[in-house]
């Protein structure tokens, strides 16, 4: 049994800007050997079977690193596996792509090649730059950076280059952009040629700076531009101040932290993502199932005649409600004609997503007194009632209830507690310049306050609320709501930040 290698391009950094095809093999590869400038996130998406080796410098000695890498490679293809090699950008751009395939063609591996969208061609355009443009640019050359333009035996014709008349690109030059932009000077090309930096283009972080090429070496150092970073340089910059699209998104460079347990955080990140933030994960929740009333569920799932009202105060109790229903074989037919009453628009949202049935009951505002008051109007077609809910939740709600004479019980399902991990990752990020932090229930908030450091760390952010019952928690603890979403959600939320408040 042979293995094979496919050798990949990730793209520049967007993880959106992965190929369909890139995608397939990652997911059917046995092992995945990836380099410094692929995204993390496309490698956090990597199913956990598959085995990952991070390829980049750090930790490799410069020159044995190569064939170190070309020998892993081989070894792992000969025992059967798929190796799938995943390079930035585009593997056969300055990627040392060709010689790899060469060393696993002397060793007889099958290979496959997939492109990927090179950095070269794909910051410019996450720059708002046209690398040619009709009668402005006609031709692109691209460069490496990496050789010293001063040394007498130079690969590049400099001369050359600096007579072309279009756009030139250069990779890797940060290190000699002092010589490259004498080099040009001297062989030719104005002071004044228009230089972009795009720095770490295509992420959110992404950061550009536009100046000239006699200043280029100048303005970098002054404002911090270092690799990765792709030069532009020619009349095409100019065409950055009206073609900005990506740096002018809502929440360009806005760092976000949101505290939402993992398997529920997506959906936020990547709206923040879109709208161009920079979004720290750091879960301080996570739900567990409640082992305690899990007989009892099972009891109510088995004999539902007995209610014909559920009421549900959470998207995680719709989630963990129907885990169970599906566990022992029942569908969103088990509601039949009961009637459904939620909090709020999430879990209304949830409950059509999950079992494509449309909530009778949604209080206006979203909060258990209103909920109460809107059942209460349904009370005469009420005969048993049953709130899924968290442990130690629905106390007020039931007690209201009661209250009108409605005959209701409580299950809670499942509890809430505060990962691991939690302070390891804040721990990462506790030096960053943060903006906001999103907390989306009072647990999140209390869990992330009771991580040591946070309570100074959290003075410094605009704190965001979901709602009301999450702020007034927030408060209590002696902080200033700066935002509370009126909608009670995340796309409240959403609708505040895109709306541009910062
Ligand atoms: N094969 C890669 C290039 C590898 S050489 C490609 O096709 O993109 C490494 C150089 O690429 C870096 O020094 C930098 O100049 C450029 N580069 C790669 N990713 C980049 C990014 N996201 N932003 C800016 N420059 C990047």
């Amino acid at each position: 049994m042979k293995g094979k290698v496919y050798l990949i391009g990730a793209g520049p950094g967007d993880k959106g800007l992965i190929t369909q095809k890139a995608v397939k093999i990652l997911e059917k590869a046995d092992v995945i050997i990836y380099d410094r400038l692929v995204n993390p996130d496309i490698i956090k998406e990597i199913p956990q079977n598959i085995e990952k080796i991070y390829s980049g410098k750090k930790g490799w000695k410069k020159h044995t690193s190569q064939e170190k890498i070309n020998k892993i490679m081989v070894n792992l293809a000969k025992k059967g596996k798929i190796v799938a090699r995943l390079k930035g950008g585009d593997p056969f751009v300055f990627g040392r792509g060709a010689e790899e395939t060469l060393y696993l063609k002397k060793y007889k591996i099958p290979f496959e090649i997939i492109p990927g969208i090179t950095s070269a061609l794909s910051c410019p355009v996450y720059a708002g730059i046209p690398i040619t443009h009709r009668g402005i640019s006609s031709s692109i050359t691209i460069i490496t950076g990496n050789e010293d333009p001063s040394k007498k035996e130079s690969s590049i014709n400099w001369n050359a280059v600096a007579h072309t008349r279009g756009t030139l690109i250069i990779l890797m030059g940060m290190m000699n952009l002092n010589k490259i932009t004498e080099r040009l000077i001297k062989e030719g090309m104005a002071q004044e040629t228009p230089v972009c930096i795009v720095m770490e283009g295509t992420h959110n972080h992404q950061k550009t700076l536009i100046t000239n090429l006699k200043d280029a070496y100048r303005d970098c150092k002054k404002q911090g531009f270092k690799q990765p970073a792709v030069i532009v340089i020619g009349s095409v910059v100019n065409f950055k101040k009206d073609l900005e699209w990506f740096e002018t998104r809502p929440l360009h460079q806005k760092k976000i932290i949101i505290t939402r347990a993992l398997h529920q955080s997506e959906e936020i990140k990547d709206s923040l993502t879109d709208l161009g933030a920079v979004v720290y994960e750091i879960p301080s929740i996570e739900i567990i199932d409640s082992n305690k009333s899990r007989k009892k569920l099972y009891k109510i799932i088995k004999n539902s005649s007995s209610y014909d009202l559920i009421i549900f105060t959470s998207a995680n109790g719709i989630e963990v409600f129907k885990n169970h229903l599906d566990r022992i074989g029942y569908d969103s037919r088990w509601f039949g004609d009961k009637k459904i009453a939620v909090i709020g628009e999430a879990t209304k949202d949830k409950l059509l997503n999950e079992f494509k049935i449309k909530a009778d009951i949604i209080p206006e505002d979203y909060i258990s007194e209103s909920l109460a008051k809107e059942i209460i109007k349904h009370k005469h077609s009420v005969r048993k009632a049953i709130l899924f809910c968290a442990e130690r939740t629905g106390e007020i709600l039931t007690r209201l209830l009661k209250k009108k004479g409605i005959d209701i019980e409580i299950l809670p399902l499942y509890r809430i507690r505060k990962p691991k991990q939690t302070k390891k990752l804040f721990y990462r990020i506790r030096n960053e310049k943060i903006d906001y932090i999103i907390f989306t229930s009072p647990s999140t908030f209390i869990n992330f306050f009771n991580i040591n450091g946070t309570r100074q760390f959290l003075k410094k952010l605009k704190i965001i609320s979901i709602g009301p019952i999450t702020s007034k928690t927030i408060r209590r603890y002696g902080y200033k709501v700066y935002l509370e979403s009126k909608k009670h959600s995340i796309s409240g939320i959403l609708q505040f930040l895109c709306r541009g408040i910062v």
